[in-house]
């Protein structure tokens, strides 16, 4: 079968894949994305904070992509009950809308320019070769046959990154054990309609509501493992004793939960070595998983395309100058989520104690989605409410 060669090739269409796609397409690269499914993923994240929405600004696609999201620009936490603070975002807040129109939308961006999308693709070897630069990926061959050679190669291929495989590249993946989530869609009520409200539990539960659409909601419920089989699998009924001891204000919620299909989600986070290996790199969940109540994923994977997408253009074909590129600009990023992750594991260790949550909430990472310079004024901090 024949060989494709292509300026760049992209492992993954999601997000991350997507949208470094659109950027080198628009800037006249040779671009082929290779994603395992039938088509863009299905599930994933509902929430594009203003980082991202910044990233997606520079890039004309704000308005686009805003168009049938819905906009929020405050959270309500709550403790046992007791509402403990309020998160507020400014400048037009956050944007919820669910991840497959997202990627959907960017991926229809990238048909005017030209990328190439091969779907239902599954790659059966990366090959890997001496190149001036130190180890490089050759080919790329896919189980139906189908070769393709790049002179430079993405692995957006989510946590379980054959790209990151092929390359060596060391991983640390840490479950977080002690929060087992589940997750429904449920039709929308009038108190999850007017503000996003996130209840915890000194017991070690929590539970998130929030729209995602004019008629449709989200509920999040978090809880110790061991109690997942008693309420979960042998009786939903005592789903609801238990969130009437910590959900107050949500209580006009709690008839669409009983009947709701209540999916697991396992939730981690991962760490890698590098983020890059001569003509190859790595972005977004190949790269990174931080705690989801950060909210911040999507945020980074932008941001990073952006730099990656900046890096390919400037090096222009110099496999040399590609790789010390990837080092002086992409590498740096890890430092940057390295933070992200460990304030995800500081939050998620807090969760059942409110001083201790309270303590570990940073607005600076929280809402703007980078660590404040050292000497800055400090990001102002949440409203406190009354207990
Ligand atoms: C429960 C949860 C909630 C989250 N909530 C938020 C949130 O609210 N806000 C936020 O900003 N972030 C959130 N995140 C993080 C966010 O989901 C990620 O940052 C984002 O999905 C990264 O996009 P991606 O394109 O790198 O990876 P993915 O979305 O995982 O896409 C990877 C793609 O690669 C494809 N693929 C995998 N292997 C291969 C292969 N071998 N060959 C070809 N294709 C392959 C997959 O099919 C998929 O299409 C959340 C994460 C979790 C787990």
């Amino acid at each position: 079968m024949a060989t494709t060669s292509c300026d760049v090739a992209i492992v993954g269409a999601g997000l991350g894949g997507c949208f470094l796609a659109l950027l080198l397409g628009r800037r006249g690269r040779n671009v082929v994305v290779i994603e395992q499914g039938p088509s863009v993923p299905s599930a994933g994240a509902d929430f594009l904070k203003p980082p991202g929405l910044r990233v997606l600004a520079r890039h004309g696609l704000a308005d686009l992509v805003g168009r049938h999201g819905l906009r929020r620009d405050v959270i309500r936490y709550y403790h046992d009950g007791d509402p403990i603070q309020e998160c507020r975002f400014p400048d037009g807040g956050f944007l919820i809308r669910p991840y497959r129109e997202l990627v959907e939308l960017i991926y229809t961006s990238c048909a005017m320019e030209g990328v190439g999308f091969w779907f239902d693709a599954s790659i059966a070897d990366i090959a890997i070769g001496a190149g001036p630069a130190g180890e490089r990926v050759e080919e790329l061959t896919l189980a139906d046959g189908r070769r393709l050679r790049a002179a430079v190669v993405i692995g957006a291929d989510g946590t379980k990154s054959a790209v990151r495989e092929a390359l060596g590249i060391p991983q640390e993946t840490i479950p977080y054990e002690r929060l087992l989530m589940r997750v429904a869609t449920v039709p929308l009520s009038a108190s999850v309609a007017q503000l996003n409200r996130l209840y915890f539990s000194s017991e070690g539960w929590l539970t998130y509501l929030y729209p995602i659409s004019r008629d449709q909601a989200r509920v999040f419920v978090g809880l110790p493992p061991e109690d997942d089989k008693e309420i979960f699998q042998d009786g939903i009924p005592a789903l609801l004793d238990e969130l009437k001891k910590f959900v107050t204000d949500s209580s006009d919620a709690f008839n669409f939960l009983q009947p709701a299909t209540w999916q697991r989600i396992k939730v981690s986070s991962m760490r890698v070595d590098a983020y890059h290996k001569g003509n190859a790199a790595l972005l977004g969940s190949a790269a990174f998983a931080c705690h989801p109540m950060t909210g911040m994923g999507m945020s980074y994977t932008l941001h990073d395309a952006e730099i990656l997408a900046d890096v390919i253009c400037a090096a222009d074909g110099d496999p040399e100058l590609l790789d010390r590129l990837l080092h002086a600009r992409y590498e740096p990023r890890r430092e940057a989520h390295r933070r992200l992750i460990d304030y995800g594991d500081a939050l998620a260790a807090t969760f059942r104690d409110r001083t201790a949550y309270l303590a570990a909430f940073r607005p600076d990472l929280h809402v703007h989605g980078q660590a404040a310079a050292p000497g800055s004024l400090p990001a102002p901090p949440p409203a406190p409410l009354p207990a």
